[in-house]
């Protein structure tokens, strides 16, 4: 069995990785540059507050509890997610069991399983693996193994609570500046104009480093992690099995969406929307074809956490055969059930997304429901009353 030897350490701030095949390292000048892009990002941060409280302290103040509250508001949103243990899925822990001892990682201290399409991993102390449910219908389970191994490897060097910590910022620094313009759009004196306009400068400013570092930082961390995936389940497995996970999740999120909420428009009532999307996709698409697609399609941001995905990819060697065996859905128990259960909960989601397309239909249609023509004053209201219907005829 091939385990990984792992030295970290921790004084020369490098992370190197023994496998039979070879050694993977991260480069020195690399990591020290994060390091400290990271430290002089975090003093402009500090001094920006310091030049608001100088100048407004109250603004200061807002400032600073803004950002905050909006990560705090974030948390405390409902967020679906069903904790699994390995009486509910034996299968599955057995696979986890089996990456588990390849990479030396522990199995993660939570496993959920959400109705999304990303497959991730988060926390420090408290350690969570996420799976969503879109993907597991695409993948052969040798394919989502391979995924799986890729989750495993951010748990070496600080990947996690980096991450986390990065995506915690992003966020603080969006949320202030937007907030910046819009004093700047409701200002009533011209102070305070100026005031905005200097807030929403250096915050603007500061968002640019930020991106900058979280782009290194990120990509650097998904090489690794791609690296040691290759090495515990094969190059051709990981290869396809990023490919399909890929292809399958941004087809998800760019078309599956708004085909979901199209035919729920047109009244249609979904028992498993996953079955059903899955048909679509493979009867509808020419998979091959849409891959290539969305290869040469693929649009990036500097913001992206991930490297562009033709990189990632080119850089595996491969067939074009894909693994043999069942899909990964197979591993997990009643899992139809579960998408059943989650079909709901996802068309719920969609509706979300759509909101505001929702909201000019309610407008036009005076407040009446979309079936039974009952009208009602509040939108909040009209929206409960039509969740009761698809749940009702669900049943
Ligand atoms: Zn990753
Ligand atoms: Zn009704």
């Amino acid at each position: 069995m091939k385990r990984l030897q792992i030295d970290i350490n921790p004084s020369k701030r490098t992370v190197s990785f023994k496998i039979e095949k070879g050694k993977y390292s991260v480069p020195n000048v690399l990591q020290a540059s994060i390091y400290f892009s990271l430290i002089f990002a975090l003093i402009v941060f500090i001094f920006a507050f310091y030049l608001m409280y100088l100048y407004i302290d109250i603004y200061a103040f807002l400032f600073i509890v803004l950002p905050i509250g909006y990560v705090v508001l974030k948390k405390s949103e409902v967020y679906h997610e069903v904790p699994i243990t390995k009486d509910d899925h034996p299968r599955l822990f057995r696979l986890l069991e089996s990456i588990s001892t390849e990479t030396g990682v522990p199995i993660p201290n939570q496993v959920v399983l959400t109705p999304f399409d990303e497959i991730s991993v988060s926390g420090f102390i408290n350690k969570k693996l996420n799976i969503g449910l879109i993907s597991l219908r695409i993948l052969k389970e040798k394919e989502f193994r391979a995924i799986l191994a890729h989750e495993f490897a951010h748990f070496y060097g600080y990947d996690t609570i980096l991450g986390g910590f990065f995506a915690y910022l992003v966020r603080s620094i969006e949320s202030t500046r937007n907030f910046f313009l819009r004093v700047l759009e409701h200002s009533p004196h011209f102070a305070i104009t100026l005031y905005a306009l200097l807030g929403a400068a250096v915050f603007w400013i500061y968002s640019g480093i930020f991106s900058a570092i979280f782009f290194l930082h990120s990509r650097q961390v998904e090489k690794r992690a791609d690296f040691i995936a290759r090495q515990i389940a094969g190059d051709n497995p990981f290869y396809h099995g990023l490919l399909e996970y890929s292809a399958y999740s941004i087809y998800f999120t760019q078309h599956g969406y708004r085909w979901i909420w199209e035919l729920a428009n047109q009244q249609q009532q979904f028992t498993n929307v996953y079955d059903s999307f899955n048909l679509h996709y493979l009867m509808k698409i020419n998979s091959d074809e849409l891959k290539k697609q969305i290869l040469e399609n693929e649009k990036r941001g500097i913001f992206d956490s991930h490297p562009p995905l033709r990189d990632r990819l080119s850089q595996i060697p491969h067939s074009d055969q894909r693994e043999k065996g069942l899909f990964s859905d197979s591993i997990f128990r009643n899992i139809h059930k579960l998408e059943e259960e989650f079909t709901p909960i996802l068309t719920k989601y969609v509706h979300q997304l759509f909101w505001s397309a929702i909201v000019a239909d309610a407008q036009k249609r005076e407040g009446r429901c979309r079936y039974c023509r009952q009208q009602f004053q509040y939108l909040n209201e009209l929206l409960e009353h039509e969740a009761t219907h698809s749940e009702t005829k669900e049943e």
